[in-house]
């Protein structure tokens, strides 16, 4: 057994003060949750929309949800009431549809456009020029109840070190390149940039990460 409480301690240790620890609970029973709840720990990530809700509905109410999956534009209905921060916007019809139910809920729901920074064709996420695209068009301005506060990127599946220090380093350089554009709308601002995992959030820390998701080595290895 994992000792969670022992776990989400040593991490945040190693994190700087700008990086804040999202534990990623997907798969996990609700009392691995309330382990790290009772230990003072209020973050948490689900990438499926019906495991996110039902844990939302059966644990305490100051929780903070993160939707850190590929999220289909007909299930943002569901999360729109609660959801914190959903990491993985990858188009402008499902950034549409969040900004409809937003509007519903009478609330402004924080966006990360997802980038694709891998090597691997399994992974979803906009190109750099797609993001750019997105952001400077006009429709997005117009879009008054989501707010865009940064990316999220996923580095390849590698034991290259090398190769994954350049993929993050890729998502900060267009960070910084999207941040310092002229006349930015006023439903962006780039704050969190939402990268590294269990196997390389060291790497992703080290590259500027300021929200690291982490499951496995909190909770141990799912089946
Ligand atoms: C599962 C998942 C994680 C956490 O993965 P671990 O390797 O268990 O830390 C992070 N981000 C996303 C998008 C995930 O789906």
């Amino acid at each position: 057994m994992p000792d969670i409480a022992k776990n989400i301690a040593q991490i945040c240790s190693e994190l700087g003060g700008n990086t804040k620890l999202i534990a990623v609970t997907k798969t996990k029973p609700l009392q691995d949750l309330l382990t790290a709840y009772e230990a003072g720990f209020k973050r948490f990530g689900e990438n499926k929309v019906q495991e996110l809700c039902s844990k939302y509905e059966s644990l305490p109410k100051d929780i903070e949800w993160h939707m850190i999956g590929h999220l289909q534009s007909n299930k943002v209905k569901y999360i729109a009431p609660f959801v914190s921060l959903i990491h993985g916007v990858d188009s402008f019809k499902l950034l549409k549809e969040i900004d409809k139910e937003a509007r519903k809920n009478q609330r402004v729901i924080d966006c990360l456009l997802q980038i694709y920074i891998a090597d691997e064709d399994t992974k979803f996420g906009l190109s750099p020029q797609e993001a750019h695209e997105l952001i400077l068009s006009e429709s997005f301005a117009n879009l008054s109840h989501i707010r865009v506060i940064g990316l999220m990127g996923m580095a390849s599946h590698t034991d290259d070190k090398e190769k994954i220090a350049q993929e993050f380093q890729s998502l900060k350089d267009l960070f910084e390149v999207i941040a310092q554009l002229p006349n930015l709308p006023s439903n962006l601002s780039m704050q969190e940039l939402s990268m590294g995992m269990s196997g390389d959030y060291p790497i992703a820390v080290a590259h500027g990460s300021t929200l690291v998701r982490v499951g496995s080595a909190i909770f141990g290895s799912r089946a």
